[in-house]
């Protein structure tokens, strides 16, 4: 199935703009809503090599997701990027000496293909629902982490059987290739269906045109689909796992990962953290939760 899911990947991706992921915001944040982040002067950061060079361009290149809402999506009319994600990107943008709205050229990338984005310098720091583990932390190092999500199911809104991870067995259940989600459920989850694609945005329309049973991923990522069309979607049982997001970077830069993670904290405690929780992921009615602690015990 997998194999099949793979190949359909490839043809769909074309397709993809058209579909969930091409429609625009539903009810985004407004531009006036969103927190201003104080660009820190003088800031230099000579021990690291991406800084040095980002530094030199005059602008630090930070990937990113486009079709997560809530998250990171780019607004297809505009070529804006929204979410708390990219309010993330912005704020560690800001600390590192760069003026968010004019200093960050963003990148795309997709669950599979980060480690390698990261590995080839093609991004200077990664934001986008990036679990922190053992086997990416021989890849890549980490910051954070800075929120913690658990991996849920989204299903059609008529749907009667599937209430959670118990009831899969015999179900095409739909995750993002290269993702903890889709590993979790072949590894834990033998009964079930796994269907992979490049990303959920296309597990979505697959799960609209009745070709899947539902798509599984972290509830951050499957409440804002369901939150963009309420009408046919929604997010069904707790949470089978722990999600620590950290903001990927290249693995030898030691430098970058303790600057980023002094950069949050100090970020957490002036609250702009909690402002930009509020104005993005907060608008689906949940309240910010306590940040989890930096803890580079977690991530290096
Ligand atoms: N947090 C999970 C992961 O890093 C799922 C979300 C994603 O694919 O970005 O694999």
């Amino acid at each position: 199935m997998l194999g099949r899911g793979l190949v359909a990947a490839v043809l769909l991706a074309a397709t993809a703009a058209c579909g969930a992921s091409g429609s625009p915001p539903a009810r985004g944040p407004q531009p006036e809503q969103l927190p201003h982040y104080d660009v820190a002067e003088d800031f230099s950061l000579p021990s690291s090599p991406t800084w040095k060079s980002a530094h030199r361009r005059g602008e630090l290149t930070v990937g990113v997701k486009e079709d997560q809402p809530g998250m990171g999506e780019k607004n297809p009319a505009t070529g804006e990027y929204t979410g708390f994600d990219v309010e993330i990107a912005k704020m560690m943008a800001a600390s590192l000496g760069f003026d968010p709205d004019k200093q960050i050229e963003y990148k795309a990338i997709a669950s599979a293909n980060r480690e390698t984005a990261l590995q080839n310098g093609q991004i200077d720091y990664y934001v986008g629902t990036y679990t922190i583990n053992e086997g990416r932390k021989k890849l890549v190092g980490f910051a954070g982490p800075y929120y913690i999500a658990g991996q849920r199911l989204l299903v059609r809104r008529d749907e009667k059987q599937l209430k959670g991870p118990q009831d899969m067995a015999g179900r095409k259940i739909c995750s993002a290739v290269g993702s903890t989600p889709l590993q979790r459920i072949q590894a834990d989850h033998p009964r079930a269906v796994a269907v992979a694609y490049d990303s959920y945005a296309i597990c979505v329309d697959n799960l609209l045109n009745h070709q899947v049973d539902a798509v599984t991923t972290d509830d951050t990522i499957l409440l804002g689909y369901a939150a963009k069309d309420p009408e046919r979607l929604k997010v069904v049982g707790k949470a089978f796992s722990e999600e620590p997001y950290g903001i990927g970077v290249p693995r030898q830069d030691r430098a970058l990962a303790r600057a980023l993670d002094k950069a949050l904290v100090a970020r957490e405690r002036s609250g702009d953290w909690k402002r930009a929780y509020d104005a993005t992921l907060g608008l689906s009615g949940r309240p910010a939760p306590e940040p989890p602690r930096v803890d580079p015990a977690l991530t290096r």
